[in-house]
């Protein structure tokens, strides 16, 4: 891999971890209302609550903290989430966030590290919460996104940017495939078959988190 390919992102360093966390927790907070919305559908209407005032609070911990590794900006976003978020979501979207800072000790990232430590954070979240694809949670907009990233990586030696947006598209598409879905898992799954038609909070905000890695390696490109 090279540090000055045409890719303006050869790399994740510190600065862009830390751009793509705060990222998160604009679009979190601009889609707070949408995300409390489908909650209400299908489960106890708490969700964009939940992650607004989660990510609010990692960015007051990144405040004036200054990172010497990539991961332990991400560690700290997810013992952030993991400890200030009551909901599911906090433990399960913090343990995906320490996962990825964990897999990521440097002081920068490759694509191919970067493919590796969202994979580690998929696990993480699929361990902690055992859903599989298609019982309608955050693991279906998340799993597809980590798949995306990591082929493009690997078949088109690809930046940031190409692998980010296709693991957004394609995070996106997974999000919007759970309205047709059945929730097997968590709060939604006690309401059987009339959890089909919604589409699932939390996938929606895994669908938010990739757009945001998408936007700001395509931001500061060129
Ligand atoms: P709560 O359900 O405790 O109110 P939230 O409303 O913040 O928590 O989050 C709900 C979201 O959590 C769901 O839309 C779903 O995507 C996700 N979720 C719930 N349980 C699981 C699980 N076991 N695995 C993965 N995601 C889950
Ligand atoms: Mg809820």
């Amino acid at each position: 891999m090279s540090d000055t390919g045409a890719g303006e992102h050869p790399t994740m360093g510190v600065t862009l971890a830390r751009a793509w966390v705060t990222a998160i927790a604009e679009g979190i907070d601009a889609s707070a209302d949408e995300l409390t919305r489908l909650d209400t559908a299908i489960g106890d209407g708490d969700h964009g609550v939940n992650m607004a005032r989660g990510f609010s609070a990692v960015l007051a911990a990144l405040d004036g903290w200054s990172a010497e590794s990539v991961g332990e900006v991400f560690v700290r976003t997810g013992s952030t989430l993991v400890s200030r978020v009551g909901g599911a979501s906090g433990p399960l979207f913090g343990s995906a966030f320490r996962a990825i800072g964990r897999a990521l000790p440097g002081p920068t990232a490759t694509p191919a590290e970067v493919a590796a430590a969202l994979a580690a954070g998929l696990d993480a979240l699929r361990k902690l919460g055992g859903a599989a694809p298609g019982d309608k949670t955050i693991v279906d907009a998340y799993d597809p996104a980590v798949t995306a990233f990591s082929t493009v990586v690997r078949d088109d030696d690809a930046d940031l940017a190409a692998a980010a947006g296709a693991a957004s598209a394609a995070a996106e598409s997974g999000a919007q495939a759970t309205v047709d879905m059945r929730a097997r898992k968590g709060r939604a799954s006690y309401l059987g078959p009339r959890s089909v038609g919604h589409q699932d909070p939390g996938a929606t905000s895994a669908s938010l988190m990739f757009h945001a890695l998408a936007t700001v390696t395509t931001a500061r490109s060129g």
